[in-house]
C-alpha cells in the first residue's frame, strides 16, 4: 500500500442529543481504513474554534450541510495526494486553507472529522492499534475515570447549577476494577434516588437528574451511594465537580443556590465543600474570563485539590500558556472539538504535561458512538479520562473501548 489519501467522504449523522453533526470517511488506496464523527457541546466556551451549523430552516437551524459540503469538497481537493502518515501535514494544510486563527471558514467540525479520520486510517496502516499509533512508543497507560452520575446545569433540566457531580474510582489497581466500582456506585445512586421519589429521567450525559434544594446535597448523595454500593469514600473513590461556572456568571457575580455572590465568596463555598466532602478535582469553578479569581483560588486551594480549566483554556495553546505563566489552575480539560484537530491537541496535552498539569481526556456533551478519545486518552499517558455516566451507548462506547484496550496494555494511573 503506498498510503495515499484517495478520497475523502463525508455525510450528516444524527449526535445524542438528536442534532446534526459530520462524519467523514477516508479512503487510502481505494480502501476505506478510517471513520470519525464529530461532537459537540452545549455549555461551550465562547473563546473555542467555531462549529460551522447552516443557521438555516432545516434541523432548526444546527444543520451542517456547509461543513459536510467543505470536506466533500475543499478539503478533498487538498488532501487527496497526501501521505495519511505525516498528520501534521494534513492539519498544517487544513489550517492554511482555512486562513483563520479560529478556525470559522471551513468549520472546526469539518477538519476535526478530516483530521480524525486521517490519524484512524494512519493507525490501520501501520497496523498497530490507534492507542499504540498515538503514543509514538512513548509511555501509555489506563486513566482513571471521572464518572459523571449526576447531572445538572445545561446538561439537565433541573434546579441544579452544578452541570457535573462525577466518582472517581481511584482506588483500585486496574481500570476494570475501578469502573465496576463507579457502575456499581452509579446503580447504588438510582437506587437511593428512586426510595426518595427523586429518580426522573436522565441528563445528557446520563447521570441522574434529580431537583436538589441546593447543590450541595448533590455530594451527600454521592457519597451516600459510595458507601451504599461498599466502597470507602476518599480512600477508594472520591469526587470530582464539573461547576461549569461560566452558564451562571453575569460578569460580575455568580447565581448559584439562588444566592448572587462574589467570585471571592463562590471560592469560600468551594473550600467548606472541600472541607466537609472528598473532592479531588473541581473543574471550571469560576467564567472563562474572571482569571482573577482563578488565580486567587489556586493559591489558596492548589495544594489540595486539582483545578480544571475547560471553558477557561478551550483546548487553546494561547489561553494554556496565560494559565501556567499566571498559575491560574493546575489541570486541563482536553476537547478536540474545541481547538479542530488532532495534531494541535496533542501539542496541548504535550504543553501541559511539561507544565506539570492534571490532563484529562473529555468527551462533549454531545456525543456519538465515535471511541477516539479512549485512544488518546492511553496513548497520551493522560491519567485522567472524563466520559459520562456509565450508561447510554454514546458514553459506553468510551468505557467499553477503554476496557478492550486493557486487555493489552495493564498499566494503570494511580492518582489522587
Ligand atoms: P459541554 O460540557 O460538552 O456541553 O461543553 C462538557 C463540559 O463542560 O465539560
Ligand atoms: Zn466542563
Amino acid at each position: 500500500m503506498s498510503g495515499i489519501i484517495t478520497d475523502l467522504k463525508a455525510r450528516t449523522i444524527i449526535d445524542s442529543r438528536g442534532n446534526p453533526t459530520v462524519e467523514v470517511d477516508c479512503f487510502v488506496d481505494g480502501v476505506l481504513l478510517g471513520r470519525a464523527a464529530v461532537p459537540s457541546g452545549a455549555s461551550t466556551g465562547s473563546h473555542e474554534a467555531v462549529e460551522l451549523r447552516d443557521n438555516s430552516d432545516e434541523w432548526l437551524g444546527k444543520g451542517v450541510t456547509k461543513a459536510v459540503d467543505n470536506v466533500n469538497l475543499k478539503i478533498k481537493d487538498l488532501l487527496v495526494g497526501l501521505s495519511v502518515s505525516n498528520q501534521e501535514e494534513i492539519d498544517a494544510s487544513m489550517l492554511s486553507l482555512d486562513g483563520t486563527t479560529n478556525k470559522a471558514n471551513l468549520g472546526a467540525n469539518a477538519i476535526l472529522g478530516a483530521s480524525m479520520a486521517a490519524i484512524r486510517a494512519a493507525s490501520k496502516i501501520s497496523e498497530k492499534p490507534l492507542w499504540k499509533y498515538i503514543s509514538k512508543g512513548q509511555k501509555t497507560s489506563l486513566p482513571v475515570p471521572l464518572m459523571n452520575i449526576l447531572n445538572g446545569g445545561a446538561h439537565a433540566t433541573s434546579n441544579v447549577d452544578v452541570q457535573e457531580f462525577m466518582v472517581v474510582p481511584h482506588g483500585f489497581d486496574n481500570f476494570s476494577e475501578a469502573f465496576r466500582a463507579g457502575t456499581e456506585i452509579y446503580h447504588a445512586l438510582k437506587s437511593v434516588l428512586k426510595e426518595e421519589g427523586l429518580l426522573g429521567g436522565v441528563g445528557d450525559e446520563g447521570g441522574f437528574a434529580p431537583n436538589l434544594p441546593r447543590n450541595e446535597e448533590g455530594l451527600k448523595y454521592l457519597v451516600g451511594a459510595i458507601n451504599k454500593a461498599g466502597y470507602s469514600p476518599g480512600t477508594e473513590v472520591s469526587i470530582a465537580l464539573d461547576v461549569a461556572a461560566q452558564e451562571f456568571y453575569d460578569g460580575d457575580n455568580y447565581h448559584i443556590d439562588n444566592r448572587i455572590i462574589s467570585g471571592k465568596e463562590l471560592g469560600e463555598l468551594y473550600s467548606s465543600w472541600l472541607d466537609n466532602y472528598p473532592i479531588v478535582s473541581l473543574e471550571d469553578p469560576f467564567g472563562e474570563d474572571d482569571w482573577s479569581s482563578w488565580i486567587d483560588f489556586t493559591k489558596n486551594e492548589g495544594h489540595r485539590v486539582q483545578i480544571v480549566g475547560d471553558d477557561l483554556y478551550v483546548t487553546n495553546p494561547t489561553r494554556l500558556k496565560r494559565g501556567i505563566d499566571e498559575s491560574a489552575s493546575n489541570a486541563i480539560l482536553i476537547k478536540l472539538n474545541q481547538i479542530g484537530t488532532v495534531s494541535e491537541t496533542l501539542q496541548v496535552i504535550e504543553m501541559a504535561r511539561k507544565a506539570n498539569f492534571g490532563i484529562i481526556i473529555s468527551h462533549r456533551s454531545g456525543e456519538t458512538s465515535d471511541d477516539i478519545i479512549a485512544d488518546i486518552s492511553v496513548g497520551t499517558n493522560s491519567g485522567q479520562i472524563k466520559t459520562g455516566a456509565p450508561a447510554r451507548s454514546d458514553r459506553t462506547a468510551k468505557y467499553n473501548q477503554l476496557l478492550r484496550i486493557s486487555e493489552v496494555c495493564t498499566k494503570y494511573t494511580k492518582l489522587f
